[in-house]
Formats: structure tokens, C-alpha cells, sequence
């Protein structure tokens, strides 16, 4: 690279990457993958008063707590959003999705369209949504049953939510359906460098410009 070659990457905002889909759609599995490609990203670990499943370890898949201490996190302003899911509460902890963004990270989202919604309307700019389809109801049904780790009072309750959850696809910004998942991965790896870039999004853009055009003027006189 010759020098004063323009910087590979340009100080940005982070952005908000929140994936939403009905529960068994591969939501999971595509956040950890990205993760595992990306792992310079903030996962937001939601609060919820849900049961704990075997698999899961408390701190890294929730922060698992009672209905009380939910209520008073809430409450007290603590949470970025909330709803109510399958009869749990669920809810974002704010304080260190504030920090991961203003530190420049970009933050991932596993949260449903009611929470997506109160995101978008409080920090619009910030959001990328994604939505994501399974290929049929029975390829779902499949999946859910496929986890085992619930009831299956649960799994017919989480698949009479997913037309609730699947009418609200035309409010995000992407929308995946997850019929091979590489090839959703990958579609899913390229809309965050896309918005990675947007304009507005790459705060160090003005000074590399003006640099750019003193250049030009010298070059040119
Ligand atoms: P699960 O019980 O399968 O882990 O999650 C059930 C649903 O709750 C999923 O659609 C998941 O995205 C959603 N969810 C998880 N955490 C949050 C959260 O913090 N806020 C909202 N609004 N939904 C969440």
C-alpha cells in the first residue's frame, strides 16, 4: 500500500442488529454463528422470569430472575424494552447496550416484534432489523420438537405464537427465510457489512474527505 492510502476502516457509530422470528426459525443458531465470525459484537443478554432450560446457563443465555426483581428492574427505568412472551417476561438491559454502543460496538439482538418495535421507535437510526422465516410450519413444528427441552403443552403454545409473531414481518428492515442455513448465514453476514458502511453510520468519514480534497487541491493547483 502506498503512503497516505485512505485507512481500511473508518471510525462509526455501532449499530443495533436485532433478530426476531418465531421461537424453532433458527434465530438462536444464526446469532451464535455470527458471534462465533464476529466476535468483536456485544450480544445483549435479556432478563427474563422464564424457566431455565437444562442447556442453559444463567448470565450467558438470560439473566434469569423472579417476576418481582423483573418488575423493579423495569420499573425503576432499567430496561430498554420489555414484553411479555409465551406468558414470561422478557426484557433488554440497558445500561450495557449504552455502553457497548457508545464505545463504537455493535450490539446483537435476540428479541421478539414487540420489543423490535419499541427499539425502532426510540432509536430508529440505530436498528437494523431482521427477520426471520422458517421454510414451512412443518419444518418449525420439527425443530421445536427436535429441541426436546420443553413440553409439549409449550411447543403447541410457541407454534400458535408464531402466526402472531410471523404478521409482523413487514416491520423490519430484512427478512430471511432460513431454508438452508450457510446460505442464510451468509445473507445475514452481508447485510451487516452493508450497513456497516451506510454513510451515516461512518462518523470518520469528514476528516478522510476534507483530506482527501486538500490532496486534490495540492495535486491540481
Ligand atoms: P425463548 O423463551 O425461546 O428463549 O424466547 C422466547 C421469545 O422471547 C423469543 O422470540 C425471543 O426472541 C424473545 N425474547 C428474548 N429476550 C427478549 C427480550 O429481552 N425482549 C423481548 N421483547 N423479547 C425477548
Amino acid at each position: 500500500m502506498t503512503t497516505g492510502a485512505l485507512p481500511i476502516s473508518v471510525a462509526r457509530r455501532g449499530l443495533m442488529l436485532v433478530l426476531s422470528s418465531p421461537s424453532g426459525a433458527g434465530k438462536s443458531t444464526l446469532a451464535q454463528l455470527l458471534l462465533k465470525e464476529h466476535p468483536e459484537i456485544h450480544l445483549s443478554v435479556s432478563v427474563t422470569t422464564r424457566e431455565r432450560r437444562p442447556s442453559e446457563v444463567d448470565g450467558i443465555h438470560y439473566h434469569f430472575m423472579t417476576r418481582e426483581r423483573f418488575e423493579r428492574m423495569r420499573d425503576a427505568g432499567d430496561l430498554l424494552e420489555w414484553a411479555e412472551v409465551h406468558g414470561n417476561f422478557y426484557g433488554t438491559p440497558r445500561e450495557p447496550v449504552e455502553e457497548a454502543l457508545k464505545s463504537g460496538k455493535d450490539v446483537l439482538f435476540d428479541i421478539d416484534y414487540q420489543g423490535t418495535l419499541q427499539l425502532y421507535e426510540k432509536m430508529r437510526s440505530d436498528i437494523v432489523g431482521v427477520f426471520i422465516l422458517p421454510p414451512s410450519a412443518n419444518e418449525l413444528k420439527t425443530r421445536l420438537e427436535r429441541r426436546a427441552e420443553d413440553a409439549s403443552g409449550v411447543i403447541e403454545k410457541r407454534l400458535k405464537n408464531a402466526r402472531v409473531e410471523i404478521e409482523h414481518w413487514r416491520e423490519y428492515d430484512y427478512v430471511l427465510v432460513n431454508q438452508d442455513l450457510d446460505t442464510t448465514f451468509h445473507a445475514l453476514m452481508s447485510i451487516l457489512a452493508a450497513e456497516r458502511l451506510r454513510r451515516e453510520r461512518q462518523l470518520g468519514l469528514p476528516p478522510i474527505v476534507e483530506r482527501l480534497d486538500q490532496e486534490l487541491a495540492v495535486l491540481t493547483d
